[in-house]
């Protein structure tokens, strides 16, 4: 396997601040936050895009979401409203190819997205 930021992150050789872990996925801080609250959802399966992504992979992309919105509910932003984001491919703005789902809020955001 190619390197990987975000495998390297689950193995904690790169640090981060993680603020949740599970079985299935951890979440830390982005490191370049572009919304008061700006968290990563990362699987511990590397899949590099939701490209990537098969059937059997279901519970494990509804885990993403039900974790965002537990996330959410702790940062106290799920009332205002905050957004969840794959960005799929190059041409969608992934640079790190370890599939992910940023969970954005704190303030208001516009659509459609740039
Ligand atoms: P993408 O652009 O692939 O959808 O999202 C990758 C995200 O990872 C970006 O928002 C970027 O700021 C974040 N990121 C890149 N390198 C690091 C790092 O070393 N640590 C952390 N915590 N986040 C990173
Ligand atoms: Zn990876």
């Amino acid at each position: 396997m190619t390197a990987c930021l975000f495998c390297d992150i689950l193995s904690k050789k790169v640090p981060a601040n993680i603020i949740y872990s599970d079985d299935l996925a951890i979440a830390f801080d982005d490191i370049n936050p572009q919304a008061p609250q700006h968290k990563i959802i990362i699987p511990r399966k590397h899949i590099p895009t939701l490209n990537d992504a098969t059937a059997e992979d279901s519970a494990l992309l509804g885990h993403l979401l039900l974790t965002a919105a537990t996330l959410a509910k702790q940062l106290n932003i799920a009332d205002t409203g905050y957004r969840v984001v794959n960005n799929c491919n190059a041409g969608a703005g992934q640079t790190v190819f370890h599939l992910h789902v940023h969970l954005l809020g704190g303030r208001q955001f516009i659509w459609p997205p740039g």
